[in-house]
């Protein structure tokens, strides 16, 4: 979906970035934090998972053959769109009283027979032969629709009646029309609906001609969201019909499909409406055939009125221009708009607010950045870096961006962080507002980023999109990855790309560690939870990590024109990757590099987990060997077709070349356990001389070293670290904390690779080193060694603190204002006094008068040691102003609310988190989180959590993403055999069958880690602790 929103409380949330009262960093995305989708993969488990019907968390890797890939079965050579790919089902004739029971193809579960059909599209059917029965796979039901009828074309209505002001009155009356390309004779149509009502009599199908067609029965699905309408005689292939049918759907504030929105202007409540359709809600606004590959062209008709007192100004927004507007009846106004270009359903998008806008106008089309009439002007720097990067994209693919208009709107209340709509690209309201006075350097930075990752939708997700969800990596991935090729266009001093692997490599490496991880292209994604569950760190972080190493092994320039190929091939279309590997190795080829990405990229997509390669050397040669990286119970997760060996491109550098761009890429394959390669330098560990592998951390790997190496980097890094590049300092430290966790190295010397940062001034290195001190600080926070921590982290915080300060020049880099947030924060975190003085006397002059602002980038810690060492009457002014302040200052109050020292405070601010009227619900985990993090909060937010249990997951509803992260947050702390007893307690009293095992069980896992850690390297962690002050 959208941008990555498993990330909003890590490291890519621009506010956390120095928001976390935690202050380092430990982003709960980073090492340590397993995987997001757990995978019990014993039978009767998986079993009982199958008998319930919206599990969650459990049907990803299950015991059915694997399949290698789509070429064995045929499926990859085809290059027209394949409609309903997963198609292995027994679809047949629908019941009318249960679920369609249908079977997902086990050996083959992509293979579908192309077909050609009278509009060019292509169907396919079903390969029957493949359906098998005697599988417990047969209690899952099919959420896919049959692919016999073929959407071509949509003319939606919709009125979304908000004008009473009351919540309970709100519903949006509405239309639809759908002509339809019957390409299998059928005797149903099947599309999908949720949560919409409607009266049976409205439903009409007809012949192309306009004569009816007999209706016998329609019954809705409401497991499956399928409306089927059986017909009588059969719909028969190559003919066209007409489905229509009246209905009213649901207008409420569930951030889904099509919701309201709240705004409060000068004491009054304002009300928008707006959709968020991916993945699976389109279907709760009008009914519709929503799959990805079912894509057809849309005649949309939003009405509105603009008669009602506090509705004055209103308008409408779709994905096209608006064509023209009549008076409809009831006093409403319809605004029909222009044809769509051939789209899925879950881009379309509809607003209907009272809007300002800013505008550019370009050639070719026009962008325009809506928000409310009090901040649509802090719209202007997203206005302009996204033209840049619109721009900048057309140039880079040579294809242009396909509409007349581009609008961005930034929403008040929305799920995720932004949303690709073709045309009309939705945000949250504090990732697209930029104001100088105060946004941080964070937010200033992300929204750029976030702008960058939304137009690279524009290509790569809109005008090709994925031919089913298990592929979502072909959206998010890339889209993830251009966010660093979008940025560079336009702020090219910002040096972006240094900051790649810290902000992705790592929080991907730090949930691929476990057995119970999962390949990037995803199986057995059926059900709207299934699909879900894939917008996590794998899809987005990890799909830009080996995007990002095929950009530097295929070369910039190569990559370039085999994706520029790759889209053209399929514009319109749906894809799956093989068809991105064929167009990748056919354009190097064309360029006289002979690499078969597809038998290299498969080892990286196909299976979970990494490499760690072991490198070692001698004057002459250097010798890799690979082993898997992973930790914990690795006796689940153990199957992979490649036998966990991947392709690696490998680079080196050394004390005698050090060489950084356009290192030599040497193969070792997957068939390699070892290789060895000519190296001509002559090193000489004597003389301290040292190799380093994964230049720039291009490759998604670790690396290990003999010690004698190890000591020879590390002491590079204190005599002289400007000698190695900023991406491999970051690099030493991560992989040997990594290593100390596999047992490979010893903590004692990875903690001498944190001795230098005293000398560090650079951003990049010192936000990697701070994590993996989080993690450090996180075991400690409660043992009798903290205050020696404490004093350490002093010691290697105090110099660079004193460089940087609360205060930049005007001209600083973008690099210095991030890193302030960062130094900032630990300095007064760790209680150095000058920056908790400065800190306290900045929050009280703001408190008694807000326009003695605070410089942005040091404002969530100086909101958070206000709130720390004050009392609770500071506390409610600043819960009571925190209304009144801008969307991203809200987010960095609400976390540093969670800073109090005082108890009860806590306890009652547990309680607002779970109080509408209190707290927005898009905002109750930040909240939470903020308790959880406070090491006085920890124990207070865990009791709370366990004694309502019941209230949060049921009457308030929390969603399971937002308990698992919440979980995850709690589970980082707890670092006792006791806490971990407690954790299971509350497991063990769900029933087997919640939705939340999986969660707990991943929780669980987390603080076993935890736990066998601390045992492990308590003592040397204290010997170390004892030398170093
Ligand atoms: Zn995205």
């Amino acid at each position: 979906m959208s941008y990555k929103l498993q990330s909003f409380d890590g490291i890519n949330e621009p506010s956390s970035l120095a928001t976390s009262q935690d202050g380092l960093y430990s982003a709960s995305s980073s090492r340590k934090s397993g995987c997001y989708v757990s995978a019990k993969t014993g039978f009767i488990l998986t079993f009982l998972a199958m008998a319930t019907a919206a599990m969650v968390g459990v049907i990803v890797t299950f015991a059915v053959p694997k399949t290698n890939d789509a070429s064995d079965c045929n499926c990859g050579a085809t290059q027209a769109p394949v409609v309903g790919g997963q198609d292995c089902t027994t679809q047949g004739t629908p019941s009318t009283q249960a679920p369609p029971v249908a079977t997902t193809c086990p050996a083959c579960p992509e293979c579908t027979t192309p077909l050609m059909t009278t509009h060019g599209m292509t169907a396919s059917t079903s390969a029957s032969s493949e359906v098998t029965s005697s599988s417990p796979m047969e209690m899952t039901p099919s959420y896919r629709l049959p692919t016999s009828l073929l959407p071509v074309h949509y003319t939606v209505i919709l009125r979304p009646d908000l004008y009473s002001k009351v919540a309970a009155d709100f519903s949006t009356p509405g239309y639809v029309k759908i002509s339809i390309n019957c390409t299998e004779e059928t005797n149903n149509i099947t599309l999908h609906i949720n949560k919409i009502t409607y009266d049976n009599s409205t439903i009409k199908v007809f012949h192309a001609d306009g004569n009816p067609v007999n209706i016998n029965m329609v019954t809705e699905n409401k497991q499956l969201q399928f409306l089927i309408v059986d017909v009588t005689p059969n719909l028969m292939a190559g003919n066209m019909y007409t489905f229509e049918m009246n209905f009213t759907a649901e207008l409420v504030d569930d951030l889904a499909g099509l919701y309201y929105s709240t705004f409060d202007r000068n004491g009054t409540t304002m009300y928008l409406a707006v959709t968020q359709f991916q993945a699976t809600d389109a279907r709760k606004s009008f009914p519709c055939f929503d799959e990805p590959a079912f894509k057809a062209k849309f005649n949309i008709t939003l009405e509105r009125r603009n008669n009602t007192p506090d509705f004055e100004d209103y308008i409408t927004l779709s994905n096209m221009p608006l064509d023209h507007s009549y008076i409809a009846e009831d006093g409403f106004i319809a605004d029909v708009f222009q044809e769509t270009v051939v789209m899925p359903t879950y881009l379309l998008a509809f607003a209907v607010c009272d809007f300002k806008y800013l505008s550019s106008v370009t050639q070719n089309w026009t962008m325009n950045t809506y928000a409310s009439k009090e901040e649509y002007n802090k719209t202007a720097f997203a206005l302009e870096v996204g033209v840049d990067i619109l721009r900048g994209f057309e140039n880079y693919f040579e294809i242009p961006f396909v509409l007349p208009k581009l609008d961005q709107i930034a929403i008040p209340d929305f799920g995720a962080g932004a949303m690709e709509n073709w045309g009309l690209i939705t945000y949250r309201t504090q990732y697209m507002l930029y104001d100088p006075n105060v946004t941080t350097a964070g937010t200033h930075r992300f929204v750029a980023v976030i702008v960058a990752h939304e137009l690279a939708h524009m290509w790569f997700g809109n005008l090709i999109s994925p031919q089913w969800w298990d592929d979502l990596w072909l959206n998010e991935g890339f889209a993830s990855f251009f966010e660093y090729i979008g940025v560079d266009f336009t702020r090219p001093e910002w040096n972006i790309h240094d900051a790649f692997a810290i902000e992705n490599m790592h929080p991907a490496f730090g949930v691929d560690s476990y057995p119970t991880s999962r390949p990037i292209f995803a199986t057995n994604v059926n059900s709207p939870n299934d699909i879900d569950r894939l917008f996590d760190t794998i899809t987005y972080q990890k799909g830009a990590s080996v995007i990002r190493m095929m950009w530097n092994f295929l070369g910039p320039e190569t990559l370039r024109r085999g994706l520029s190929k790759y889209i053209k091939r399929k514009e319109y279309g749906n894809v799956r990757h093989q068809e991105l590997w064929a167009a990748l190795s056919e354009q190097a080829k064309e360029e006289g590099k002979h690499i078969n990405v597809q038998e290299i990229m498969d080892t990286w997509i196909l299976q979970q987990n990494y490499p760690v390669v072991m490198v070692t050397f001698d004057s002459t040669h250097i010798r890799t060997m690979q082993t898997r990286y992973v930790l914990g119970n690795t006796s689940e997760g153990t199957d992979s077709e490649f036998d966990f060996k991947w392709s690696i491109p490998l680079t080196f550098t050394s004390s005698q070349n050090r060489t950084y761009e356009n290192n030599d890429i040497h193969w070792m394959y997957r068939n390699q356990t070892e290789a060895t390669f000519e190296w001509p330098n002559t090193i000489n560990n004597a003389n301290d001389d040292w190799v380093l592998a994964n230049v720039q951390q291009f490759g998604y790997y670790r690396v290990n070293y003999e010690e004698s190496n190890w000591k020879a980097l590390i002491k590079q890094l204190t005599t002289n670290y400007t000698l190695i590049h900023p991406s491999n300092r970051a690099q030493i430290i991560t992989d040997l904390m990594a290593l100390v966790s596999l047992d490979s190295v010893n903590i004692s010397l990875a903690l001498t690779s944190l001795d230098y940062l005293n000398q560090e001034t650079e951003f990049v290195p010192w936000y990697a080193a701070l994590n993996e001190i989080g993690y450090i600080r996180n075991m400690l926070l409660t043992k009798a060694i903290f205050g020696k921590f404490e004093t350490y982290m002093q010691s290697k915080l105090e110099i660079i603190y004193g460089k940087i300060g609360f205060y930049g020049a005007q001209d600083e880099s973008m690099n210095n204002r991030l890193l302030r947030s960062y130094i900032v924060g630990g300095a007064c975190y760790y209680h150095i006094k000058n920056c908790t003085d400065q800190a306290v006397l900045l929050f009280d002059r703001w408190m008694e008068n807000e326009t003695n602002l605070i410089p942005p980038d040091v404002k969530s810690r100086v909101m958070c040691t206000g709130i720390r060492e004050s009392r609770s009457d500071t506390w409610d002014k600043l819960f009571n102003r925190m209304a009144s302040q801008t969307p991203s200052d809200q987010t960095i109050i609400l976390s540093a609310l969670g800073c109090s020292r005082e108890h009860w405070v806590l306890e009652r601010y547990m309680t607002y988190a779970f109080d509408d009227t209190k707290i927005r619900r898009q905002d109750a985990r930040s909240a939470i989180l903020a308790v959880v993090y406070n090491p006085l909060g920890r124990d207070i937010a865990w009791n709370y959590l366990q004694r309502n249990w019941n209230h949060i997951t049921t009457v308030y509803g929390m969603s399971a993403g937002n308990i698992n992260r919440i979980l995850r947050g709690l589970a980082s702390r707890l670092t006792t055999q006791f806490q971990r007893d407690e954790l299971a307690r509350l497991r063990d009293t769900l029933g087997s069958d919640s939705d939340y095992i999986p969660f707990f069980d991943n929780a669980l896992q987390d603080v076993d880690l935890n736990v066998a850690y601390v045992t492990k390297h308590y003592t040397e962690l204290e010997t170390w602790l004892g030398a170093s002050s």
